[in-house]
C-alpha cells in the first residue's frame, strides 16, 4: 500500500528517475530481504540510481518530505543490514557499476559503488592488481558500497587489513542531499576529523556513497596454500601467533575446530582428520 505522500514523492522520483523507479510487488519483496533469517520490511518504494545527482535528489525527497531511506547493495548481508526499518524508500546503488579510472601507477581505482568485488578484481588482473579485503564466500555477490558500509573483511585481512584500511576517498551523499567527498588519494594525510573513517563502517547510517577511491595490492607472484592439523586449539593459536611474528607472509588463517571438522565429514564425506586445523595461504616471490 502506497501513502498519500509516497504518492507525491513518487511523481518526482519517477520524473527524475524515468524507468527506474518501481513499486511492482517483487521490487519491493527483493528490496525487503538480506541473506540473513531476519524478517523482511517491505518498503513502499525501491529506485535505483545511475549517478550522484541521482542519488542526492533521491535524498533530498525523502529529507524534504521525512521519509525513510534505506541504502542497499547486493543484499548480502547477514545481520539484516539492508533492511529497511519503517518501509519508505530502498535505494539501490547495484547499477552504479561503472569502473571510473584505474590508475595502476598510483594502485588505485575510482569505482562506482554497485560494481560487484569478483567483477573488481577481474577488471584490475589485467594491471597485476587486486583489491585483497576479500568477503569469502560471497565475492561474487557483494558491492563495494556494500563493502564499504559494513567496513568488510574477510580472509585475506590477516595480511591486508579490512576494507576501511584501503578506502583513499569517497564522494558521498549527506542526509540533507548534500554532495560531500572525503579524503583524498595521498596517504600522507592527517589534517582534520577523520570523517572518512567514520562513513566507512557506518552502514549507510550517516551516507550514501556514490563514488569510491580504494587503494590497490599487487597480485602476488606466488600464492602457497596448505593445512596443519594440531593435538589442541592453543597449540593453533599458539602456532598463528609464531607465524606473524616471526614474519612468514602468511595472507591467510583459517581456524577448524575438531567440531566443525566431523561435521564436514558427515556432511561432505571429505575424510579430514579430525583434530583442530589451520588452513594457511602465503603470498610471496
Ligand atoms: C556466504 C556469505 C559469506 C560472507 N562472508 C563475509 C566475509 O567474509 N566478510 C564480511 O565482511 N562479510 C561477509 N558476508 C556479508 C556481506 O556479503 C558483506 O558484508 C558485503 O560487503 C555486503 O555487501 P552488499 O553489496 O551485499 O551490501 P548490502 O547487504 O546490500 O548492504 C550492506 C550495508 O551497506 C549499506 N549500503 C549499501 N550500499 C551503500 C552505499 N552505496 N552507501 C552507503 N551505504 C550502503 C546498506 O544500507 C547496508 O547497511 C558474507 C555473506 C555471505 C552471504
Amino acid at each position: 500500500m502506497v501513502s498519500g505522500l509516497a504518492t507525491a514523492v513518487l511523481g518526482r522520483l519517477e520524473e527524475r528517475l524515468p524507468g527506474r523507479c518501481s513499486t511492482r510487488s517483487a521490487d519491493l519483496d527483493a528490496a525487503s530481504r538480506d541473506a540473513s533469517s531476519i524478517p523482511g520490511v517491505r518498503p513502499e518504494a525501491v529506485v535505483w540510481p545511475l549517478t550522484t545527482d541521482e542519488v542526492a535528489t533521491v535524498v533530498g525527497l525523502a529529507h524534504e518530505h521525512s521519509f525513510p531511506l534505506t541504502a542497499r547493495g547486493a543484499g548480502s548481508s547477514l545481520e539484516g543490514n539492508p533492511i529497511p526499518v519503517r518501509g519508505g524508500i530502498v535505494l539501490d546503488c547495484s547499477r552504479m557499476t561503472e569502473v571510473v579510472a584505474v590508475r595502476p601507477a598510483d594502485l588505485q581505482v575510482d569505482v562506482q559503488p554497485g560494481i560487484v568485488y569478483g567483477a573488481l578484481n577481474r577488471r584490475l588482473r589485467a594491471h597485476g592488481l587486486f583489491f585483497p579485503p576479500s568477503p569469502g564466500g560471497s565475492a561474487e555477490l557483494a558491492t563495494i558500497g556494500g563493502m564499504v558500509a559494513n567496513n568488510a573483511s574477510g580472509i585475506y585481512s590477516v595480511r591486508y587489513g579490512a576494507t576501511r584500511d584501503h578506502v583513499r576517498a569517497v564522494t558521498a551523499v549527506t542526509g540533507t542531499g548534500r554532495i560531500v567527498r572525503l579524503g583524498n588519494r595521498c596517504r600522507k594525510s592527517s589534517s582534520g576529523y577523520h570523517l572518512l573513517g567514520l562513513v566507512v563502517g557506518s552502514e549507510g547510517t550517516l551516507a550514501i556513497v556514490t563514488k569510491v577511491t580504494l587503494a590497490l595490492a599487487g597480485l602476488p607472484a606466488a600464492r602457497r596454500q596448505g593445512g596443519f592439523g594440531f593435538a589442541g586449539a592453543e597449540a593453533a593459536a599458539g602456532a598463528t601467533a609464531d607465524l606473524i611474528r616471526f614474519g612468514v607472509e602468511v595472507a591467510a588463517v583459517e581456524f577448524l575446530d575438531a567440531r566443525t571438522l566431523r561435521a564436514l565429514n558427515r556432511f561432505g564425506g571429505f575424510g579430514l582428520a579430525e583434530t583442530p586445523c589451520l588452513l594457511v595461504e602465503a603470498h610471496g616471490s
